[in-house]
C-alpha cells in the first residue's frame, strides 16, 4: 500500500508540476508569479521530479520550438519521425542537452520571460545530487516494498519528468480525435487516457489555443489543472493575464 501511495504521489505530483509550473507559466506564461512563489514553485518541481527534474529554461525554450515546429524536422519531439517513443526520446534528449549547454544559439526570442535561477540551476543539474534521488527511491522501496516485482516501477521514478513529455508527445500527436483541423500539425485530444496526464493530452485544444490555461473546450473533457489554477487565483498566489481572461 505504502509502495503504491509513493508512486502515486510521484507521478501525479510530477506531472503536476510539470504542467502548472514549467509548461503554463514557465513556456507560455499564462498567468504571473512574484518571485517568492515562483521559487516557492521550482523547488516543489525539484523536489517531485528529483532525479528527473527538468531545468525550467531549457524546458520552457524546447517548448515554444515545439509549438513553432510542431511536427516539421525542427520539432524537438515529434513522433512522426519516429518508429517508437523511445526514439523520440533521445532525440528529445540531445535538444535537452543542447539547451543546458548554450539556450542562446536557438534564437533569443525563445528565451524571453523564462524562469531562470542560476545558483539553483547549478545545484539541481548535477549527477551527483540526481544518483542521490535515485538512491532515496530505492532505499524506499528496500524498505516497504511487499514483492519483488514492485522494484521494476523503480525505473519509472529514475525517468518521471521524461516518461511524461514521452507519453504526452507520442500520444497527443498520434492518437485521438481533433477538435480542430486547421492547427497545422498532428495533435490530437487523447480523451481516455488523459486521466493520466492532468489535462496535457489535450493536445489538439492546446495547439488551438496555446496560451488559454483551461485545456478543456468540449463540454464532455475536463482540465483538472485549471480549477487549481483559478483557486490559486482567488487566493493571490498567482494572477491570471488579464488579455488571457477574455478568452476563458
Ligand atoms: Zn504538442
Ligand atoms: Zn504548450
Amino acid at each position: 500500500m505504502l509502495i503504491l501511495s509513493f508512486f502515486l504521489i510521484h507521478w501525479f505530483g510530477s506531472l503536476f508540476f510539470q504542467s502548472f509550473f514549467l509548461h503554463r507559466y514557465g513556456a507560455h506564461g499564462m498567468f504571473k508569479l512574484n518571485k517568492t512563489w515562483e521559487r516557492i514553485f521550482y523547488v516543489c518541481t525539484y523536489i517531485f521530479q528529483g532525479s528527473s527534474f527538468l531545468n525550467p529554461g531549457a524546458y520552457a525554450v524546447m517548448h515554444r520550438l515545439h509549438h513553432s515546429f510542431s511536427d516539421t524536422k525542427q520539432d524537438p519531439h515529434s513522433p512522426i519521425f519516429f518508429k517508437t517513443a523511445f526514439g523520440m526520446m533521445m532525440r528529445t534528449k540531445d535538444y535537452y542537452i543542447a539547451l543546458i549547454e548554450d539556450k542562446m544559439k536557438f534564437g533569443e526570442k525563445y528565451i524571453k520571460n523564462t524562469p531562470s535561477w542560476e545558483v539553483f540551476d547549478r545545484f539541481s543539474n548535477k549527477w551527483g545530487h540526481r544518483i542521490l534521488w535515485g538512491i532515496a527511491y530505492t532505499l524506499f522501496y528496500y524498505f516497504f516494498a511487499e514483492h519483488w516485482w514492485m522494484f521494476l516501477l523503480l525505473p519509472v521514478h529514475f525517468l518521471m519528468g521524461p516518461i511524461h513529455g514521452a507519453i504526452v508527445n507520442w500520444a497527443g500527436h498520434k492518437y485521438g480525435y481533433q477538435n480542430f483541423k486547421d492547427t497545422d500539425d498532428h495533435s490530437r485530444n487523447t480523451l481516455f487516457v488523459d486521466f493520466l496526464a492532468l489535462g496535457e493530452l489535450f493536445q489538439n485544444n492546446h495547439h488551438k489555443y496555446p496560451n488559454r490555461p483551461n485545456f478543456a473546450v468540449r463540454f464532455f473533457e475536463f482540465d483538472p489543472v485549471y480549477p487549481v489554477i483559478l483557486l490559486f487565483n482567488k487566493m493571490k498566489i498567482l494572477s491570471l493575464n488579464h488579455s488571457l481572461k477574455q478568452s476563458l
